[in-house]
């Protein structure tokens, strides 16, 4: 109970009377004017109230508050004390209504000096409960260990209460382990690690813990299932136990124990409240120490893995990279700004839109992780391949994503083996599609495109124009001058045929031994004649000899031509047919000619030049 006030100034204007002289009296006599009250009130003896009365004048004029009494209190206070004699031989006589007026301001006065004092009381408390809040709560912000949150908490308990002693007990998987002790006794030191091995549990305990209410035992030794505690905890004589909240879901409990006074109804609601804060604040700590260690460990694995990490909370637009992420492309970790701009500053033009509409994507509902590739600025000004990976790990109600975390990787290595391994496939794949001998396409070649090119030619409506070329007399010429020279006019007529085409969809292939097939998308007869009439006019500019040639002094190619629009399930070989039974009549006309049916046989097909 507080017996010293502090606030000696209380309101000026109230009119001076016992209540207000009694509310300025110094501190310490707050006693006296309690006991001589008390007397009063059930005595009623005036003489009494006087003497003290005139204790109360000297008491304020000696504590330094005599304005407080104007003159015509004091000469009021001195009339009463020269009628004091008079009155008292008079007191028995005195009205009753006059006896029952003093008394009632008596008990007035009492009463409200205990509600003041009760009041003062009670905000002390409540503030020392919020300090003891605060302190357990700062703990846990400072992220201190679970052994000093506990200590805090017993020390904030053990001030609350006036306990010199107090642990507090938690069950660790089955285990019942003292979290934190502490005494004034000197004999267990605070948090000592034998103290915090295990907590001696028996039925008196196990019956707190299934109560689960706080309880105060004024003398804890009588209780049917007391078992003193080991030699090492002090000899218990008062104890108030409070069990952790249950739906913390952390079995435990505060004891604090040895109030001479033993424990009052709001040691234990006061003990309550910090409770439920101090098992907050543990919870919220395991929490963050567990958050801390999966961090760890996945800074730890994605650092000996090679990977940078990052992390994007996508409303704040915050991004977080570890140090891999920078030490990846050569910089050290920290170096540039954690920002999504950094990322995007690195990353090489032609790739930022798929990195940013990547994310973008990612973040809507429903979409699952990534996996790109992008040229990033390394330190030392080079491109590097860098292949990101990421998901949504946090998505709001609407399933919109909160935060993407990812990795970053150097595939640099496997990039440039990647394209160097495609360029050979390209490589292997024209050569696989390439007549040796001429370096224009094979046969093979030429039979998937024209199947590609005559489906195309039926979906768009659009002819199809074809030529076969064949070298007149060319046996003979392998006769006369040998098969070797015979090869090199083969390779110089492929590459004259090849050299008279424009277009880039037009193709040409050695279609057997000395033949050639020209195939012309969206080329009708005429177009057809005319590239015809081009390549048999470069061949003459070849002006190759061949004496035993009957077609004339040169070598000369007859052609067949043909043109098609592709219609229902005709087949593509039809267009060669075609062309192929023009080249054969070019041949029996004579050779060195071109020959398109629908566009009129003979002479007029003989293009001179
Ligand atoms: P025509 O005017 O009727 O076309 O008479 P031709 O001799 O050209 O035709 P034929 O079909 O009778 O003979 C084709 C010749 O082409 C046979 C062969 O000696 C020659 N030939 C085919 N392939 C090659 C080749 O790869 N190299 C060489 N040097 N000659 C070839
Ligand atoms: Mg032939
Ligand atoms: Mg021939």
């Amino acid at each position: 109970m507080k017996t010293v006030r502090e606030d000696n100034g209380l309101p000026e204007k109230k009119p001076l009377s016992l209540l207000s002289i009694t509310d300025r009296i110094p501190l310490a006599n707050s006693q006296q004017r309690k006991a001589a009250l008390a007397e009063v009130g059930t005595a009623g003896e005036l003489e009494k109230v006087l003497t003290w009365t005139k204790n109360l004048i000297q008491g304020i004029h000696q504590a330094g508050y005599p304005e407080l009494l104007t003159a015509k209190d004091l000469k009021e206070l001195d009339d009463i004390e020269k009628q004091a004699p008079r009155q008292q031989g008079m007191i028995d006589d005195l009205a009753p209504d006059q006896v029952s007026d003093l008394i009632r301001v008596n008990k007035r006065l009492q009463l409200e000096m205990l509600e003041r004092d009760l009041v003062e009381e009670q905000v002390s408390r409540k503030s020392k409960l919020l300090e003891a809040i605060n302190q357990v709560l700062n703990q846990m912000v400072a992220n201190r260990s679970e052994h000093s949150l506990a200590g805090t908490c017993l020390r904030a308990g053990r001030e609350l209460t006036g306990s010199p002693f107090g642990f507090i007990v938690e069950n660790q998987e089955g285990c019942w382990r003292v979290l934190a002790m502490a005494s004034d006794a000197g004999r267990l030191g605070p948090c000592s690690a034998e103290a915090l091995s295990g907590f001696p549990m028996n039925n008196f305990w196990r019956e707190l813990m299934q109560i689960s209410q706080a309880q105060a035992f004024p003398a804890p030794g009588a209780h049917p299932l007391w078992r003193p505690l080991p030699e090492e905890y002090p000899e218990i004589r008062t104890l108030l136990v409070v069990p952790l909240p249950v739906k913390a879901g952390v079995p435990g409990f505060i004891a604090l124990a040895n109030n001479p006074q033993g424990y009052a109804f709001i040691d234990q609601s006061d003990v309550q409240t910090l409770a439920l804060s101090f098992v907050e604040a543990l919870q919220r700590l395991r929490a963050e120490q567990a958050k801390q260690i999966s961090e760890r460990r996945l800074h730890l694995a994605l650092d000996s893995a090679e990977e940078g990490l990052w992390d994007y909370l996508v409303q704040s637009h915050e991004i977080f990279y570890s140090p891999r992420w920078f030490t990846l492309l050569g910089y050290q970790a920290g170096e540039l700004p954690s920002s999504f701009e950094t990322w995007t500053t690195l990353t090489h033009p032609d790739d930022v839109s798929l990195l940013k509409n990547t994310i973008q994507t990612a973040t809507r509902s429903g979409e699952e992780a990534f996996k790109i590739e992008i040229r990033m600025l390394a330190q030392e000004g080079q491109w590097r391949w860098i292949q990101v990976r990421g998901r949504a790990v946090e998505r709001d109600t609407q399933g919109v994503a909160l935060r993407l975390v990812g990795t970053l990787i150097d595939i640099s290595r496997y990039k440039h083996v990647e394209t160097a391994l495609q360029k050979a496939n390209e490589e292997l794949q024209r050569l696989a599609a390439l007549d040796d001998l001429t370096q224009i396409a094979n046969r093979r070649r030429f039979d998937e495109r024209l199947n590609d090119e005559w489906r195309r030619a039926r979906r768009d409506g659009a002819p199809l124009g074809l030529i076969i070329a064949d070298i007149d007399y060319f046996k003979a010429y392998n006769d006369t001058y040998g098969h070797v020279r015979g090869d090199e006019i083969l390779y110089a007529v492929a590459q004259a045929i090849s050299a008279t085409l424009k277009r880039p969809m037009d193709m040409v292939a050695r279609y057997g031994g000395e033949e050639f097939a020209i195939l012309l998308p969206n080329t009708d007869l005429l177009g057809a004649a005319q590239v015809a009439q081009e390549i048999r006019s470069a061949v003459h500019e070849l002006m190759i000899k061949h004496r035993a040639s009957k077609a004339g002094e040169f070598v000369t190619l007859s052609f067949g031509v043909a043109s098609l629009l592709p219609e229902g399930v005709a087949p593509a070989k039809s267009i060669v047919e075609r062309a192929d039974c023009a080249l054969y009549r070019a041949k029996a006309m004579g050779r060195d000619r071109i020959v398109a049916p629908g566009m009129g046989e003979g002479e007029g097909l003989r293009c001179s030049l």
